[in-house]
């Protein structure tokens, strides 16, 4: 178990009972996201603060333990992939589909509620997925930043033969570039500072990667355009930098989509009427919305192979070795693992 902010502990607590609709889940795989080490490092991301102990961890599977009054669609015994985020179920955001936008969503590892790093944890039954049994626990785990590229596609507009720039190539930009090419993009472009992560856009099928060596957007977006033949349909923006936005915005079509996904600093200089004037649609993404059946099936189809992004694997008791790898990307980290029933 695992407490943010300055000080880090493993702690022993009552092993949680579920509720009306919930089930227990005893915890597998825990993925570590960029958000987790930034409460680890920050102790808060914006509006979001760390203020009393937390248990982080949010991209989870695990095997359902125990079930809660009501619970009729899981058992005993069944392997799940956790969906974090739970909404209200009653707004006007949750009857429209769109409850990533529930104001009031409970969210694992968003203070301050407390995530699943730990042995016992109990969800709401109806936002815990049944794995098939060819698909492993850590691709479970998966699942939930794979949503996140799914989510990012599905905004864009992504379609068969949709030409896609993928700015960043963190773990969310290279399950994004699984998505869309998931969703039958014809040619996929990705950029990056880093060339380790480019190398791994390109193994993971990228058609064309480029190394951002300039923070001339305009030039960026030449490059984008020389490669690819043409500008993209759909942009995908996963670093959050203000330079790959601006690029962004360059490099998309006219008509096309923008998506953002990154998260930068609260305010940037953009080039908003270059984008107003040809009509590129600049569009928000929050997490994601009806998103883990895809992913999921993505997954179990084997359309999509995310098991490469995972590049290191710790015990529930090296919690810290693990977000020290995570948070400096030694030895390539791209995804680090924690295992909780080793
Ligand atoms: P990450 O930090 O591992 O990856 C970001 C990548 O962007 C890195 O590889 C970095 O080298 C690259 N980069 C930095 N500056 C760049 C530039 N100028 N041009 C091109 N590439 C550049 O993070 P991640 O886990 O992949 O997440 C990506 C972003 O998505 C983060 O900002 C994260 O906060 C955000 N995020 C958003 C949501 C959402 O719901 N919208 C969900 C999860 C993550
Ligand atoms: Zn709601």
């Amino acid at each position: 178990m695992f407490i943010a902010r300055t000080v880090c502990r493993e702690e022993e607590t009552p092993i949680p009972q579920p509720g009306r609709n919930e089930v227990q889940i005893r915890v597998q795989s825990v993925g570590i996201c960029g958000s987790d080490v930034h409460y680890f490092v920050h102790g808060k991301i914006g509006r979001f603060v760390v203020n009393a102990p937390m248990i982080l961890g949010h991209e989870s599977s695990g095997v359902v333990s125990a079930l809660g009054d009501g619970v009729t669609s899981l058992k005993v015994g069944d392997r799940v992939a956790i969906e974090p985020g739970v909404p209200c179920r009653m707004c006007s955001f949750c009857k429209g589909g769109r409850y990533n936008l529930c104001p009031d969503i409970v969210f694992c590892a968003t203070p301050p509620v407390d995530g699943s790093l730990r042995r016992f944890y109990c969800h709401a039954a109806d936002f815990c997925y049944k794995l098939p049994d060819h698909v492993t626990l850590d691709e479970g785990a998966l699942l939930e930043p794979l949503a996140v590229g799914v989510y990012a596609c599905r905004r864009g507009g992504v379609q068969l033969g949709s030409n896609v720039l993928v700015l960043g190539s963190g773990p969310i930009g290279l399950l994004s570039l699984l998505s869309a090419k998931a969703m039958g993009a014809a040619q996929i472009i990705v950029t990056d500072l880093d060339q380790g992560r480019l190398d791994m856009a390109l193994n993971l099928g990228a058609h064309h990667a480029l190394r951002v060596d300039t923070r001339d957007p305009e030039e960026m977006a030449r490059r984008v355009e020389e490669a690819l033949g043409c500008k993209p349909d759909v942009s995908v923006e996963c670093s959050g930098a203000a330079p790959s936005v601006q690029t962004g915005i360059y490099a998309t079509k006219s008509g096309g989509a923008l998506v953002l996904v990154g998260r930068g600093p609260y305010s940037m200089d953009l080039p908003i009427v270059n984008a107003a004037v040809r009509e590129v649609d600049i569009r928000g993404v929050f997490r994601y919305a009806n998103c883990y059946p895809l992913a999921l099936e993505m997954i179990a189809s084997g359309k999509v192979d995310a098991k490469p992004l995972i590049t290191h694997h710790f015990p529930l008791e090296k919690t810290l070795d693990a977000f020290e790898t995570s948070r400096t990307g030694a030895g390539g980290a791209i995804k680090v693992m924690i295992h909780c029933d080793q």
